[in-house]
């Protein structure tokens, strides 16, 4: 009697994650003081929720100048910081960086990240 009922596609929180650089993609985040802060920015993340930010919320993060790089990289390098989550990581990048357009692309992530790991 039961009607088949057209099921919502949810997202599964299973155990499976991957690794998100924060600093993407990585074809603009190559080389020097950009790759060096990339490298650092690495964080397991639930699968799904990873292939939801690349295919629909956000595509790049754009790269600051040369000057705004290595300011953050030496902020880095002498608080050497460690992050006990991906969003600890997304704040102090955005706090340590002046960069309109590399900022915004950071709160684009942290909203995202926000909502889709601790929001109801
Ligand atoms: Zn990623």
């Amino acid at each position: 009697m039961s009607k088949k009922r057209k099921r919502r596609r949810i997202c599964t929180y299973s155990n499976s994650t991957n690794k998100h650089h924060l600093l993407f993609q990585g074809r603009h985040w190559k080389s020097g003081y950009a790759k060096m802060l990339r490298d650092n920015f690495i964080f397991e993340i639930p699968i799904c929720i990873h292939q939801n930010l690349h295919n629909h919320i956000l595509f790049d993060v754009p790269v600051p100048n040369g000057q705004e790089l290595s300011r953050m990289w030496k902020d880095f390098d002498r608080e050497k910081p460690e992050f006990c989550d991906i969003i600890s990581g997304i704040k102090w990048l955005i706090s340590h960086s002046e960069d309109e357009r590399f900022c915004d692309a950071m709160k684009k992530q942290l909203d995202f990240f926000y909502n889709e790991l601790y929001g109801q």
